[in-house]
């Protein structure tokens, strides 16, 4: 023990049987953050055309503004929190920023959509990588049950993203408690109950921070790991201060997507310049570890690009070309709730089942190394959005299958869970101590770009199908999903080739 009667980093990682306990400290606040997150994405873009009269194009375009602003921000917030404030401070001030912002939304959302959405946006950014990070802390470096535990780590945001996804444009929309809640009031309580949730995380997050030892304690700290000189009180109110001035900074930039264009054509050069110059002070393995941890960060943007329709295009799709009938009409679901959470309700069931697939294919020799599940999360994305293809032989007048474009959802989460637990994992692995922040939010930035990506190629489609009929845009709207389908297969392929060299580079880390 340390002289606070804590755990020492070596006790904490010294654990028995599969988890460590700590892990469900983790796996509940990032699971009430998700809901609260996800909850607010499902919302976006359907608020944005009912309720602020937004165009489908203009709609697409702002939330991919929105959602690339989100995951650029956890590159700040995570070198942050390595240089000042540690993981857990940023956790704390990320989530305080995300009650606020949800709360103002929930005040009047019409009139404080992007300043709530600025306040939402640097939130995120200072809590979602580095509660990643500390799940890799958990574990030794040479601990192999680290995966399993960004599986566990990984079916909780989705529990959040399930829950929260249906439930908050459930209610918004009416679908649910329509009888309790009268019409005005129902967006209202719908971003309410998302900073509801986040309060949740905080509050469970500081009862059972204790048991986390040293990790996340502030840069010099005198229990932190990573030993340095510690910074005056000042750098840390200072980093509180200069976030609450970016917030009409960011207010502005997500409201006019010029500036997000902008804004993401330097953010990345930038980061890699910097990056470039952290890894001159490196020796050549770790180095090289870095460059297959870009390798990784670099496919990921094409992924998320394809994948993260889901909320921009898809989001339209569900709401003007599904019917709401599942299971050939056993019962009836909101479209766009079944989109926004379809995904995460599949992962929680097949999570599991893929931790025993592993598992059981690792004690035959015969687990696909990272490259390789990297590819086939390709793979599959790629025949998901085959299958939204495959939703126009089922349609009538342009309205086409609930069931089949579940049916894409199964196969797409597939490919989710060979690619995202696994990034994450990987980040821990391949970065050096004091880089593990910066890296998680590399590549959490490579999710910005998907998302910045994603929106352009919705827009597009958007575009396209202006002043069409249903079953026009039923057509437009899936050719797109067929093209995106085959980008991802030929980018999976690419990934299962260049395997042997990225694996060289990674040096022994599996
Ligand atoms: N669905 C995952 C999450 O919310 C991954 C998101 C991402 O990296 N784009 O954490």
């Amino acid at each position: 023990m340390s002289k606070q009667g804590q755990q020492t980093l070596e006790q904490v990682q010294h654990f028995e049987g599969k988890y460590p306990k700590q892990i469900w400290s983790l796996f509940f606040s990032e699971m009430w953050e998700r809901f609260c997150f996800y909850g607010m994405r499902g919302m976006l873009v359907f608020f944005m055309i009912t309720q602020l009269n937004f165009a489908e194009k203009e709609a697409n375009l702002q939330y991919g503004a929105t959602q690339a602003f989100v995951y650029a921000f956890t590159f700040i917030g995570g070198l942050f929190a390595d240089k000042i404030l540690g993981f857990r401070k940023s956790l704390f001030w990320g989530g305080t920023l995300m009650i606020v912002g949800s709360a103002l939304l929930a005040t009047d959302p019409h009139q404080f959509f992007f300043f709530g959405l600025a306040f939402i946006i640097i939130g995120t950014g200072f809590f979602k990588p580095n509660i990643s990070t500390m799940v890799g802390e958990l574990y030794r470096s040479d601990d192999n049950r680290r995966d399993a535990g960004f599986s566990l780590f990984y079916a909780g945001i989705n529990l959040g993203a399930f829950l929260g996804g249906y439930i908050c444009v459930a209610i918004g929309k009416g679908y649910m408690l329509a009888s309790v809640i009268d019409e005005a009031h129902r967006w209202n309580v719908a971003f309410g109950l998302a900073a509801i949730g986040m309060l949740i995380s905080l509050i469970n997050f500081h009862f059972t921070k204790f048991h986390l030892g040293p990790i996340g304690l502030k840069p010099g700290h005198p229990d932190a790991i990573v030993k340095v000189k510690a910074l005056p009180k000042w750098a840390e109110y200072a980093v509180y201060l200069a976030t609450l001035l970016l917030i009409p900074l960011v207010q502005v930039m997500v409201s006019k997507t010029e500036y997000t264009d902008i804004f993401m054509y330097l953010i990345g050069p930038l980061t890699l310049i910097y990056l470039f110059y952290e890894m001159t002070k490196l020796n050549r393995v770790e180095r090289n570890k870095l460059i297959a941890a870009l390798v990784f960060i670099l496919f990921s943007i094409i992924f998320w690009g394809i994948y993260e329709q889901s909320g921009g295009s898809l989001s339209i799709f569900a709401a003007k070309n599904l019917n709401d009938s599942m299971l050939g009409g056993l019962f009836h679901l909101d479209p766009n709730g079944v989109n926004n959470s379809g995904g995460a309700f599949f992962i929680i069931i097949l999570a599991p089942i893929f931790g025993l697939l592993w598992i059981w294919l690792s004690k035959r020799k015969m687990e696909p190394n990272t490259i390789i599940k990297f590819g086939l999360g390709f793979i599959f994305l790629g025949l998901g959005y085959y299958v939204l293809f495959g939703t126009k032989f089922f349609a009538q007048d342009g309205i086409a299958s609930l069931d089949i474009f579940t049916l894409a959802l199964l196969v797409i989460t597939v490919g989710e869970l060979c690619l995202s637990p696994i990034g994450l994992s990987i980040m821990t692995k391949l970065s050096p101590g004091k880089l593990q922040g910066i890296m998680m939010g590399m590549w959490f930035l490579a999710s910005a770009y998907g998302q910045y990506v994603a929106g352009l190629i919705g827009a597009s489609m958007a575009e396209a199908r202006e002043g069409d009929s249903l079953a026009d845009k039923l057509i437009t709207y899936t050719d797109s999903y067929k093209q995106l389908g085959v980008y991802s297969l030929i980018a999976g392929v690419v990934l299962i080739a260049l395997s042997p060299l990225v694996k060289k580079l990674m040096g022994g880390v599996k």
